[in-house]
């Protein structure tokens, strides 16, 4: 690891000493639901619709008793909320069917699973199954290009990048404060640079002052 990617990885863990998932959920599945409905919307948002729904539906066999139209209504305010629900309805019918009504412990697995890609698996493995891993969400590929400790246009491969820049051990812990840092302060629109902890070190060449 680069003296600098160290320095970043300290000053990021010194800014955000409760950096972890933003998401409520108390079981792996709920966790997979909350992630497949994050996509294209804030936690906030999230969270204020799956708090009822986990209370009525909290395991597998009450979500296979939920009809689309049923889900559809209860998730509407959620961006795609339509394919969502179509998503998540077939999702619980494959994970009792093909996975005795677990949710799967491996990438191939949970990305088997309709409407559920590379990032969802990676947060469900990394916060349910303890498994290190970075999910390139919008914010972690931002950021990590601005600072420089990735360089890629591909989602895919800024994954790799972050994989080899940063220790194994610090993978799931660094999704995290990314995703912290872009969400206050490496915002996609309008950094806040004059008050970044890490404008030092950032390379990004559009810095805002
Ligand atoms: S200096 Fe600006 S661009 Fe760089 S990490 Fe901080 S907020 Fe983001």
């Amino acid at each position: 690891m680069k003296a600098r990617t160290k320095k970043i990885i300290e000053i990021l863990k010194e800014t955000y000493p409760d950096a972890k998932c933003e998401l409520n959920y108390k079981t792996p599945l709920q966790l997979l639901v909350a992630t497949i409905l994050s996509a294209q919307t804030t936690d906030k948002k999230v969270n204020e619709v799956t708090e009822s729904l986990f209370k009525d539906y909290p395991d597998l066999d009450a979500f296979l008793t939920l009809a689309n139209d049923e889900l559809e209504e209860r998730i509407r305010q959620i961006g795609l909320y339509r394919n969502k629900s179509k998503n998540l309805i077939l999702m619980f019918r494959q994970l009792k069917e093909k996975f005795d009504g677990e949710v799967p412990q491996t990438m191939e697995g949970i990305t088997s699973l309709a409407g559920a890609g590379r990032k969802t698996a990676n947060v469900v493995l990394s916060n349910a199954f303890g498994v290190p891993s970075i999910a390139v969400d919008t914010h972690v590929f931002r950021v990590s290009n601005r600072l420089d400790l990735a360089n890629s246009d591909n989602v895919l491969e800024v994954e790799k990048q972050l994989q080899k820049e940063i220790p194994k051990k610090e993978w799931t812990l660094m999704h995290h404060l990314l995703i912290f840092h872009g969400r206050r302060c490496c915002i996609a629109r309008k950094p806040k640079c004059k008050e970044c902890p890490l404008s030092d070190l950032c390379k990004y060449d559009d810095k805002i002052y």
